[in-house]
């Protein structure tokens, strides 16, 4: 049987001419995209279109939904976990975190990942494949549709930090950030938006010239090519001076302040002249550093920095001149923290399918 084609993966242009095609007036695709945002589950719930329109729609479309499998709250309430099945079993996750000025929603780019970064639990069964933009749309569709159930505030932030590397699954990824975006749906500003990468710099570059301005968060975890390619294998294809290269263009573009992420390892890439090495390489345009302290991953073979070398790790960028945040650890008990999305968990087996 051949699938019909999931609705949810239209942009704008492409339901319009679906719209036309069937001989339905233009402004029909917006109705239609305030619907399928809204999260309805059927073309029959869409009220205000002629119901013969939405027969056609119906023979001709689907709305793939993807169903929430468990939701798992951390015990101090900052972070919910959510796991989901996807229409062909595999299994995804994201998670909402509650901070005082709202909630954003951290979520997957892709099911797995291939970038093979050391200290990540996504990465550890290779990448299964890409999500559609409509899978990346329904995961902030679903979460929204439970928030407001539950009488609370939808989704004012995105971090595209969850499985994946977003700048791998490019297309789709700039597809669901500009489908996101629009007005009749979720109204998601650009600048509430952040995507996060292990540092594709082509690709980078690329993002630059879409003129959206998101905010881009670049993994840089090491001062220098060759601990680098230790702890993230993918920085062998890209030196880390194009890393650089292309986070200044980014900037320069869009006038967006970088983010770069650096994840402290004990013994590794936690030392005074990493720190001092870290600030003579990014020193020239406007960036911040986010201090990520490791997540220990079952399995994998490393150890987060003890508190005081943390600390001093942070002044030592401070004296330098560096603007230092540090990542605020939510949902560590529901595995719900940084590099801790890891499907596979559920079945205990190295296939990432959900299996009853
Ligand atoms: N592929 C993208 C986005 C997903 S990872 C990227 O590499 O940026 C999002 C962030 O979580 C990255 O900065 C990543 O390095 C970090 N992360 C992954 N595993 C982690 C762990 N075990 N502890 C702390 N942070 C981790």
């Amino acid at each position: 049987m051949i699938e019909k084609p999931d609705m949810l993966d239209f942009s704008l242009e492409e339901v319009e001419q679906a719209v036309q095609r069937l001989g339905q007036p233009g402004y029909r695709a917006k109705q239609i995209l305030k619907w399928l945002h809204k999260g309805v589950s059927h073309f029959d719930e869409m009220t205000d279109l002629p119901q013969a329109f939405r027969q056609s729609l119906n023979e001709q479309f689907q709305i793939g939904r993807i169903q929430i499998l468990e939701r798992h709250h951390s015990n101090t309430g900052d972070a919910i976990k959510y796991l989901f099945l996807l229409s062909d079993h595999n299994i995804i996750e994201c998670v909402v975190m509650r901070y005082k000025y709202g909630n954003t929603l951290c979520l997957s780019t892709q099911v797995g990942c291939r970038m093979g970064c050391r200290f990540c639990a996504s990465t550890i069964n290779g990448l299964v494949r890409n999500l559609s933009a409509g899978e990346m749309m329904s995961q902030v569709i679903e979460v929204n549709r439970e928030l407001e159930e539950n009488g609370e505030r939808r989704i004012g932030n995105l971090v595209l930090m969850g499985t994946g590397e977003p700048l791998d699954n490019y297309s789709n990824t700039v597809k669901f950030i500009k489908m996101v975006h629009y007005p009749m749906g979720i109204n998601m500003s650009y600048r509430n938006i952040t995507l996060s990468t292990c540092g594709l710099a082509p690709r980078m570059i690329e993002l630059a010239d879409e003129g959206l301005p998101v905010t881009l968060s670049v993994s840089l975890h090491a001062p220098n090519d060759k601990l680098r390619r230790f702890i993230m294998p993918a920085a062998s294809v890209y030196p880390i001076i194009d890393v650089i290269e292309a986070s200044r263009y980014y900037y320069e573009k869009t006038g967006r302040r970088i983010t770069f992420e650096y994840i402290l390892i004990k013994d590794l890439n936690d030392r005074k002249e990493h720190a001092e090495e870290l600030a003579e390489l990014i020193k020239g345009f406007p960036s911040h550093v986010n201090i990520i302290p490791a997540n220990e991953v079952s399995g994998l073979d490393f150890r987060r920095s003890p508190e005081r070398t943390i600390q001093r790790f942070i002044r030592e960028l401070e004296s330098r001149g560096v603007v230092v945040t540090r990542r605020r650890e939510l949902g560590l008990d529901i595995e719900g923290a940084c590099g801790q999305l890891r499907r596979s968990r559920l079945t205990g087996r190295r296939n990432q399918r959900y299996e009853r």
